[in-house]
This record gives structure tokens, sequence and C-alpha cells, in this order.
């Protein structure tokens, strides 16, 4: 029944009832928060290494809870994902950021998170490309991130999926690669335009040989198939150096900027003339 959430009890120990209590009281939440708009994006900035431009954003989402502030996505996606809630919340942050986005600097893409679940539904691609229509908002500044758990029960409807967004100019990015069950397979039974390097490989290349290694390949892999490479989780200068000298793309992270609300984002744009 638990996907994840760290620290917390197990199972059959006595602290089940106060567990199950605490994720059904998170899962009645989103039932009222969802229509009412209260899980929001955030944006997190996406910069090309070689020229430090802003590119984009990735799509992340939050709950602006009345009594306990922002609460993050590791706390209600499982729970969402669990509850059959996901398509509904994911559909909620994707028409709130598109129509946020309409009025951005028409170069800014938005990369947005997709669930394994929601890669089993026959009419994601129609939801998607619906609302990408009903918020003016390109297919082609688009990009959809999944990762490779989501492509082991049914391969041939992710596929479908992917050419029916593909088709229409949205892009596809396989997220967190390197961990899981990763399979080399997954880059060849799939057009991704991108892969997305885990974080936990990035943040550990100061002090971690065997993780700089990792990225290396990945980058490497990238070039070779000619698919571009994104970092995340660059904290420093330092990193952000080495990632652009390993010939990386793209880059996100603390040391570029936090995950901010849309007023905030609208700031930023603001200060470099992108809205
Ligand atoms: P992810 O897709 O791997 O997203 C990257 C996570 O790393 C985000 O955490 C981001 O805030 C964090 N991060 C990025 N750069 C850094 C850094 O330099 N240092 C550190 N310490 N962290 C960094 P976040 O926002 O908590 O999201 C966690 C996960 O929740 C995401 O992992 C994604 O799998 C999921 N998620 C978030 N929003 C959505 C959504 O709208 N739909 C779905 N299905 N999943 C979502
Ligand atoms: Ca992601
Ligand atoms: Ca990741
Ligand atoms: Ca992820």
């Amino acid at each position: 029944v638990k996907k994840s959430g760290g620290a917390s009890a197990c199972w059959f120990n006595a602290g089940m009832g106060r567990e199950l209590a605490a994720r059904n009281a998170v899962e009645a939440g989103l039932r009222t928060a969802i229509p009412a708009g209260r899980i929001v994006p955030y944006y997190e900035q996406q910069i090309d290494l070689a020229t430090g431009r802003l590119m984009g954003f990735e799509v992340l989402a939050r709950w602006d809870h009345p009594t306990e502030g922002i609460l993050m996505p590791g706390l209600f996606i499982p729970i969402a994902e669990d509850a059959g809630l996901i398509s509904d919340l994911s559909m909620s942050i994707m028409r709130q950021a598109f129509e946020h986005a309409a009025g951005w600097d028409a170069a800014l893409s938005l990369s947005v998170n997709i669930s394994p679940a929601q890669l089993k539904d026959p009419w994601l691609a129609e939801k998607i490309l619906k609302l990408l229509i009903e918020t003016s908002f390109p297919p082609q500044r688009l990009e959809i991130e999944i990762t490779e758990t989501s492509l082991f029960d049914n391969m041939a409807l992710a596929q479908s999926i992917v050419a029916s967004l593909k088709n229409q100019g949205v892009r596809v990015a396989l997220d967190d690669f390197g961990t899981g069950y990763s399979s080399l397979a997954h880059l060849r039974a799939l057009p991704f335009d991108r892969i997305k390097i885990d974080k936990s490989f990035v943040m550990a290349m100061n002090d971690d040989p065997e993780s700089t290694a990792i990225v290396e390949a990945i980058t490497r892999l990238g070039h070779s198939l000619s698919v571009p490479v994104t970092a995340e989780g660059v904290e420093s200068a330092a990193i952000a150096d080495r990632l652009r000298g390993l010939g990386c793309h793209r880059a996100q992270g603390w040391h570029y900027g936090q995950p901010v609300d849309v007023q905030q984002t609208r700031r930023l744009l603001a200060d470099r003339s992108l809205l």
C-alpha cells in the first residue's frame, strides 16, 4: 500500500492506525483541493549550459494548503496515484501552467511530469491535446517527462500515446535516467527527445568519482544517440562548469534557483524582459 514516504512507520506495527488515518486525511483533502485549484504549479528554471540562457521551466506540483502552508509533492503525489486522483490533479496543474505560460516569451518551454498510471489511460494524449487547444498553448512548447517505470505494464499503449503527442509537436523526455529499472532498450523503444540525469548522480559529483563517471557516460550516450541531456540537481557553479565541460546540454537546480510560484516566476521573467 505504501509507495514512498521515507521514515514513516511500517505497515504492520502500532503506527498503522495513525498512518492510515493520515493517508485518508490527505486523500480526502485532495478530493476538495484539486477541483478548488489548490494544487498549483511551481516553476524551476532550466538553463542552457553553453549560453547560460533560460530555456524554460519544469512544472512541479505544490499543495497550497489553507492551514498547513505549501506541501511538497512527495507527501501527496503517491496518494493521488493510489486513490485514482492523479489524472485530475495533473490536468488541473497543466491547465494552470499552460494559462500562465501562454503569456510568456514564446521561446520558453514547459516540462511536465507524467505519472506511470497516466500512461495507462488510452485517452491521455487526447486530454492533453484538448487542454493545449483550450488554453492556446502551442504543443511545440510542451515537453512531457516520463520515467521508465511507466513503460513496464503496457509498452504498446505508452508507445501509442507518445506517438500521438509527438505527432502534434509535443516533446518527450526520459526522466530520472539511471535510477530504478533502467534499461538501454527503452532508449530504442521510444523516440525520446531528451534524457534527464537523476539528481542523485549530479549531487554526488563533488565527492564521488563513480557518480561523475555515470554522469559522463550518460552524457556521452546522449551524444551518440543525438539526444540532448539535462542534468537536474545542480547546486553549485563548480558542478555546472564540470557538466558544461562534459558537453551536457542543460541544467536545473538550486544553483540557478529553487522552484517558485507564478508571481515570483513573472517577476523573474520581467527582470529579463521575457514577459
Ligand atoms: P522529479 O521529476 O525528479 O523532480 C526533481 C525534483 O528535484 C523536484 O523535487 C525538484 O524541486 C528537486 N530539485 C531540483 N533541483 C534540485 C537541487 O539542486 N537540489 C535539490 N536538493 N533538489 C532539487 P519536488 O518538487 O519535491 O518533486 C519531487 C517529485 O515529485 C518529482 O521528482 C516528480 O517525480 C514528482 N512530481 C512533482 N510534480 C509532479 C506532477 O505535477 N505530477 C507528477 N506525476 N509528479 C510530480
Ligand atoms: Ca521530472
Ligand atoms: Ca529526478
Ligand atoms: Ca521523478
